[in-house]
């Protein structure tokens, strides 16, 4: 009998709305259990079962893993780049303490697989800025990218000193129809295809050329739920692993955007994004990945860019349908 009941920590989130859809298909609805600090009532009833949890009351957090028989956790609740950037105490808080709950309640609950992810944020100003290795420099320069490069460390820990099987990736800028992004520095490339989609003009917050790693987001839900079905022994990073997919700069974005609606205009107003920008990767390296546990990335910028623009479009049409 299949006993696995998960629970998704920050399930409405960019990430945690596509990420549940993808494991009630594989577990079934009710073996995938919701929970967000936002309250029942702004959440849509299809989400159930749902629950309120801020998961930063430890005795919340546990009740629910005793009473509903949790056996995974995947924990991506957090305060992104930017967002970060202007609360840096309550993103390292909630980011280091959040986690650290979630593992050793894991440990305390025999939690068979937790998954929590890192991000390209560990990286810093002094790291290989093209393909961008698994292992090198690694001094981050945001609060963010400090909480992230510690958490790894964390996980590895855990592993190591308890067995717990926890694994992460290291998600590029997530570009995805469905969920609003959640105030990361990356937000640009979702916030350009819905004013293309309206035919409005976009104002871009970085400049032009600075180029990225991104990643669509079914791949990454794609790369996750890999990551987790790999037997344990395929594992063999247990910080985070390096995810590639796309690399772009905005002004190439604009172009592929423009070759499907030509009247499109975007100009660019830096901010204080762009020295966050600055500070990460234009590429990453994710051999290990690849070699460990079988990644491939499905989509390039174009066959992105056009699935992006005929998804908004057909959301768009939706109300008015009604
Ligand atoms: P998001 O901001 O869209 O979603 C986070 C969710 O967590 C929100 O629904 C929020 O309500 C919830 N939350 C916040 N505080 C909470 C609390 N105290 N208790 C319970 N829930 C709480 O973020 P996302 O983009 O879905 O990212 C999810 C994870 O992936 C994060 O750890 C983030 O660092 C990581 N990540 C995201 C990206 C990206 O581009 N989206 C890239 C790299 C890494």
């Amino acid at each position: 009998m299949n006993n696995t009941k998960i629970l998704v920590i920050g399930a409405c989130g960019q990430i945690g709305t596509e990420l549940l859809v993808a494991l009630r298909k594989k577990n079934g609805q009710e073996n995938v259990i919701a929970a967000d600090i936002r309250p029942q009532e702004s959440v849509a009833a299809d989400v159930a079962p749902y629950f309120t949890l801020d998961v930063m009351d430890t005795d919340a957090l546990e009740s629910l893993i005793v009473d509903l028989k949790i056996t995974q956790i995947y924990h991506l609740a957090a305060v992104l780049s930017a967002k970060g950037e202007n609360n840096p105490t309550l993103a390292w808080d909630l980011n280091m303490n959040s986690l650290l709950s979630v593992l050793e309640l894991s440990v305390k609950h025999k939690i068979e697989k937790v998954f929590w992810p890192s991000s390209i944020a560990v990286f810093g100003p002094d790291s290989q800025k093209n393909n961008c290795p698994q292992q090198g420099v690694m001094e981050p320069s945001t609060v963010y990218g400090i909480s992230k490069a510690a958490g790894e460390q964390w996980c590895k820990y855990y592993f190591e000193k308890y067995g717990l099987d926890v694994r992460s990736l290291r998600y590029p800028g997530l570009i995805s129809y469905t969920g609003a992004p959640g105030g990361g520095t990356t937000d640009y490339a979702v916030d350009i295809f819905h004013h293309a989609v309206k035919d409005e003009p976009y104002t871009c917050f970085l400049s032009e050329k600075t180029a990225l790693p991104m990643m669509f987001m079914p791949d990454a839900i794609d790369a996750t739920l890999q990551l987790m079905d790999a037997p344990q022994e395929s594992i063999k990073v247990r910080t985070a692993y390096n995810l590639n997919a796309l690399s772009f700069t905005p002004e190439e974005l604009e172009e592929e955007i423009k070759n499907l609606i030509p009247q499109f205009s975007v100009s660019y107003a830096p901010d204080f994004r762009q020295a966050i920008a600055d500070s990460w990767p234009a590429s990453i390296d994710d051999q290990a990945a690849r070699t460990d546990w079988g990644w491939k990335p499905g989509y390039d910028l174009k066959t992105m860019v056009k699935e992006m623009l005929d998804n908004l479009r057909v959301l768009q049409a939706e109300p008015e349908a009604q």
